[in-house]
């Protein structure tokens, strides 16, 4: 299929064949990776070298820990807070959309927030300026969301917070594009959209926020237990583990994040120039400079044509072009790992389409 899915999404074939050649057996071991001690020598190595790959792929400084941790992106919403709020410092966040707000509404059960920018009076319909975004000097840190899901907007580039740790949601564009980590205190996304499987989400942290996980929080919840385990404080997700080696391992055969980059932009070039060129019969979502590289909004001018944009397209091998349903209209997600050739696929779809019902 052209699976244009917002996540679980798609992942490259070459990946997937591999995992079956070595699904029922790994490595000589005389059973499946899934059938393996967490604590053995052959796991271990799995679950280093990801972590090995991850620090290649985005040069992530040593004083950074990579870890592997399990309750999706949505468990970091709380985490975050409960490990990094400190005493009489506020959070600040990013109000950028659906899942901004789900992590502020997470933030506000734990401590003191507040927001340091917001562009719910533009619908969210695009992401702040730089310098629209007030960094209180007090604060515990500022988090934001690099890459809106649902909405379909991106941040182009990064505040500078100074002392006050950066935090990022990169959940739907991580490893889409090179980013500077040291500008970062934690960067943190679900692997389901750019890095493998659903099951394991990837924290990125420095080691002086590791050190603020107050002792009073479950152990389970706070980021030093996982730092000090290496990932293994508990049974990990470790198939999901071993398929994010992979992911990360076809992407630096293509090149790297660099590379990746160009890709998408091509990808994606052509299915906004799709929607810019037709005459207003596609409309984006996104205003231009806060478009998504990785999830592309867009409407037809009546639900009742963009309900039979989906059906055809389903029909034709396409799979994913719904909106979410929070928001309605039309999506189409272009992760690393969909193929130019959907793209292209896509693009004569939305012609054809346009010409028969336009
Ligand atoms: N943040 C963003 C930007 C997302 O796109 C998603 C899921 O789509 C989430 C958070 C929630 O992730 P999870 O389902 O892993 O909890």
């Amino acid at each position: 299929a052209y699976n244009f899915n917002a996540g679980p999404a798609a992942l490259p074939l070459e990946v997937l064949q591999q995992a079956q050649e070595q699904f029922v057996e790994y490595e000589g071991a005389g059973m499946s990776i899934m059938e393996m001690s967490h604590r053995s020598g052959l796991f271990e190595q799995v679950n280093n070298e990801a972590q090995a790959l991850m620090r290649e792929l985005l040069s992530i400084p040593d004083n950074y820990r990579v870890l592997f941790l399990q309750g999706g992106a949505s468990q970091q919403f709380a985490m975050i807070p409960m490990n990094l709020i400190q005493e009489g410092r506020p959070a600040a966040y990013v109000h950028t959309g659906n899942w901004a707000g789900k992590a502020i509404k997470e933030a506000k059960l734990i401590g003191e927030t507040v927001i340091a920018a917001s562009t719910e009076s533009d619908d969210f319909k695009r992401m702040p300026s730089l310098s629209e975004i007030d960094v209180p000097e007090q604060a515990s840190y500022l988090h934001l969301t690099s890459n809106e899901t649902i909405g379909g907007t991106q941040f182009a580039a990064f505040p500078d917070t100074g002392n006050v740790p950066l935090v990022a949601d990169m959940s739907s564009d991580i490893l889409s594009r090179p980013i500077d980590v040291s500008k970062f205190g934690l960067i943190y996304a679900g692997a389901q959209k750019n890095l493998g499987p659903s099951g394991v989400t990837v924290v990125i942290i420095r080691d002086d926020l590791v050190e603020r996980s107050p002792k009073s929080i479950p152990a389970i919840f706070r980021y030093e237990t996982h730092a000090k385990n290496n990932s293994l404080y508990n049974t990990p997700p470790s198939f999901s583990v071993y398929m994010v080696g992979l992911v990360l391992k076809w992407i630096k055969s293509k090149g790297g994040v660099a590379q990746i980059d160009q890709y998408n932009r091509d990808k994606t070039k052509l299915i906004y120039d799709a929607i810019d060129q037709s005459g207003g019969f596609y409309r984006g979502v996104a205003q231009p400079d806060s478009r998504s590289a990785m999830n592309i909004t867009f409407r037809i001018h009546s639900e009742e044509l963009e309900k039979l944009f989906v059906k055809e397209s389903e029909q034709q091998g396409f799979s994913g072009l719904k909106g979410h349903r929070d928001v309605g209209g039309l999506r189409a997600s272009t992760y690393n790992a969909v193929p130019l050739e959907s793209c292209k696929a896509l693009v004569e779809f939305m012609a054809d389409f346009q010409k028969r019902h336009g």
